[in-house]
């Protein structure tokens, strides 16, 4: 692709994704709603809830959806079955209510001589949409009754007196707040976009627009609002979806630009000696891919660039090898590096391989917890300052105790996170646990779904762990009927005398802490008297202190207690290889990622994994998910289905990754303009690296305003 040469300058323009010219439209589009007409200070109000400040917001505040308008009809005209609109005043309405609390409402709309019934069942609610001298067009497939025509359940756009009906086949729909009609919106939402869309100032220069195939903004707006076809509507949709992610990948990439330029991280060259001595303290042969793993590792570490690597594997895979490989490259060049989990547990459990693998050495471990008394944490924290403690483990209080400027670290020249799905974005951020760049490895046991990691990990190197080490068994999954219960006690009871240990996992209730507690509590008391008495029972859950949680877990991990009664807490990272059995209760509460996290507790050692779901999902789609949970134990296929079932609003949530909701664009379907705008910001950073040619100053303006908080670009 060529680069445009000249990229549309301008005067400074106020919060938008296409900023204006002139001052006068400044202050046009800066409006606030309220004084926009048909808008007044209540529907302002309503608007505001919504973060509609300004006619600018409303431009950009794009349809959730469309509505196929059938061809406005006379009555006269209609024909038995085929969609029509028909227009006409509400002549008569009635709602009536039965005793069995079911209700129908009919209205009767009369056009000049004819009429047309209209009937709701169930839907008492229509009784305040459809009033006596209403007039409606009504949009739905029509009936033949023997007086009149009938429509059943139509769709209803009210119409103000005088006003012409919709001459486009296609109305979009809003998402609404209370206190603000459908028809209201889209008034208001025209009258901007005719006042105003023409006025925008356009970002990219006609001939970047030529080659790309988009409309210009204005027409790719009034596109949007209001289309006149199909095709009109898609090609003004391409292009503000291109735009959106373009903005997207030319934050990522300006991330990625400055991180390399700064060329600020030690450069800790694995030598042959440095390697032989960390490789002998592995216990068992590395996999092949864990050899490529720590390839990248080598090859990153050893440069003045920071490192920004995912290594993503599913669980099992044995990423916590790749991590203690380059924690001690980082220790032998004597610096320090800092490995944080999501969990108490997992840090403490962390600690504890690395204590073991490092008995006969000098390295000095530091846990550094949520759960530290203040002068523990005090004396922790010193040694870290002084660089008494090589190795920091711990939680997000590494993060938070850096952020709150407790401490500093003497030489941080590494951070891993583990399990980063349950971490996000903002906290990367926050990982600048130094002024100077500390090379990053970050670790995910959820496989990513590509459209996923080309925006949250856009400016990150990927590797990926894809088989397991040899010799592991597979797990057999069983989604369980209540009738098989005992047999599966019984059969979990067999196991655990043949030497094996177990998982009981209890239901998540509401997502409550509390209550899931007193659910691994019930459960625990069920079993110890019941199906599993005659074995050693423990139980671990977020109520118990962090000193309980550790010792349960020891003891579990010893072989001291056979079975463990838990809440989720096991999900993340937790590595016991003589469990192999799981009964998960009330699977149909779990997501399929969360479901396959927990059997990845099983299926780490010589021993196949038995694990059974019980659960009786409600819906479709979560049957779909155990069905699925029982057919595959591939990671990635899961991940997959998840992305299509809960979309990828859920998986990666706004909330989750940090980043600022997409207004336009839909990650699964707009998978090709992603592709096309991630190379198109890459060429632009090529042709103008730190994008700070004057050319480039709307769009990298438009950069700012949208991610320069959240991918912290401020000082860019
Ligand atoms: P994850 O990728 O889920 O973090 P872990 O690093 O916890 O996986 O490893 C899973 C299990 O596999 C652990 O018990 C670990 O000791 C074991 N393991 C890791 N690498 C190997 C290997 N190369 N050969 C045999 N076992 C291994
Ligand atoms: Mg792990």
């Amino acid at each position: 692709m060529s680069v445009p040469s000249e990229f549309a300058d301008s005067a400074d323009s106020p919060d938008s994704a296409n900023g204006p010219v002139e001052p006068q439209l400044t202050e046009l589009l800066g409006r606030p709603v309220q004084f926009l007409k048909g808008v007044g200070p209540q529907r302002a109000k309503a608007l505001e809830r919504r973060g509609l400040r300004t006619a600018l917001d409303l431009l950009f505040f794009f349809p959730r959806d469309y509505q196929q308008v059938a061809p406005v009809a006379e009555i006269a005209e209609l024909r038995q079955g085929v969609e029509a609109s028909v227009i006409g005043v509400v002549e008569e309405a009635e709602l009536r209510e039965f005793a069995s609390g079911k209700s129908s409402f009919g209205a009767l709309i009369r056009q000049d001589a004819s009429c047309l019934r209209a009937v709701w069942f169930n839907q008492a609610y229509m009784a305040s949409q459809v009033k006596r001298g209403d007039r409606l067009m009504l949009t739905g497939v029509p009936k033949r009754r023997t007086l009149t025509w009938e429509m059943t359940h139509p769709r209803v756009t009210r119409l103000e007196e005088e006003q012409e009906p919709p001459g486009a086949e296609l109305l979009p729909i809003y998402s609404l707040t209370e206190g603000v009609r459908q028809s209201v919106m889209r008034k208001v939402v025209h009258r901007v976009v005719d006042d105003l869309a023409d006025k925008l100032d356009e970002v990219f220069p006609d001939e970047y627009l030529e080659e790309h195939g988009l409309l210009g903004v204005s027409a790719a707006l009034r596109a949007v609002h209001m289309p006149e076809s199909r095709e009109q509507l898609s090609a003004g949709r391409r292009r503000l979806v291109y735009q959106e992610l373009l903005v997207l990948q030319l934050a990522i990439a300006i991330r990625r630009w400055r991180r390399e330029r700064m060329r600020e991280a030690p450069a800790l060259e694995s030598t042959a000696k440095i390697d032989a001595r960390i490789r002998r303290l592995f216990p068992f042969e590395l996999t092949e891919d864990q050899r490529c793993a720590i390839e990248d590792v080598r090859r990153d570490m050893a440069l003045d660039i920071p490192m920004n690597r995912l290594l993503q594997g599913d669980v099992g895979t044995g990423k916590t090898m790749v991590a203690i490989y380059a924690l001690l490259l980082a220790v032998a060049h004597q610096k320090q590096a800092a490995l944080m989990a999501p969990t108490e547990v997992l840090a403490r459990q962390h600690a504890r391989t690395l204590e073991r693998s490092l008995a006969e050495s000098r390295v000095r471990i530091g846990l550094l917890t949520g759960s530290l008394t203040p002068a523990r944490r005090r004396k922790l924290l010193e040694e870290i300052r002084d660089g008494q403690i090589d190795l920091v483990i711990g939680t997000h209080a590494i993060a938070n105790a850096v952020a709150q400027q407790e401490f500093e670290f003497k030489n941080l020249a590494l951070v891993i996170v583990d399990e980063q799905h349950k971490f996000g974005v903002r906290q990367r951020a926050a990982l600048k646990l130094t002024s100077r760049e500390p090379h990053c490895l970050v670790m995910s046991a959820t496989p990513i779904p590509r459209t996923m990691s080309m925006t949250l990990f856009g400016d990150m190197d990927v590797t990926t762990l894809r088989n397991a080490p040899p010799g592991r068994q597979n797990v057999h999954t069983y989604w369980v009927e209540e009738s098989m219960r005992e047999r599966w006690w019984a059969f979990f009871a067999r196991k655990l005398r043949e030497g094996r240990q177990g998982y009981v996992v209890a239901p998540v209730v509401d997502e409550d802490e509390e209550n899931a507690v007193t659910s691994a509590e019930e459960c625990f008391e069920l079993l110890a008297n019941g199906p599993l008495e005659a074995f050693r029972l423990d139980l671990l859950h977020g109520r118990m202190s962090p000193n309980e949680k550790d010792a349960a877990m020891q003891r579990f991990e010893r072989g001291e207690t056979q079975v463990l009664v838990c809440t989720t807490v096991v999900e993340v990272g937790i590595d016991v290889p003589n469990a192999t059995l799981m009964t998960v209760e009330g699977g149909e509460r779990f997501g399929l990622a969360q479901l396959h996290q927990l059997r990845g507790r099983i299926r780490r050692g010589k021993h196949p994994g038995f694990v059974a779901v019980f659960g009786d999902p409600q819906t479709d789609d979560g049957r779909k998910r155990l069905e699925a949970f029982c057919r595959t134990s591939d990671g990635f296929e899961l991940a997959e289905l998840d992305f299509r079932l809960r979309g990828p609003g859920d998986l990666f949530g706004t909330k989750q990754h940090g980043l600022p909701p997409l207004r336009i664009a839909d990650l699964q379907r707009d998978t090709e303009l992603l592709a096309l705008a991630q190379q198109d910001a890459r060429s632009l950073l090529e042709d103008d690296p730190g994008f700070e040619a004057p050319r480039h100053r709307r769009l990298r303006e438009m950069v700012l305003r949208r991610y320069g908080e959240t991918l912290d670009l401020s000082d860019v």
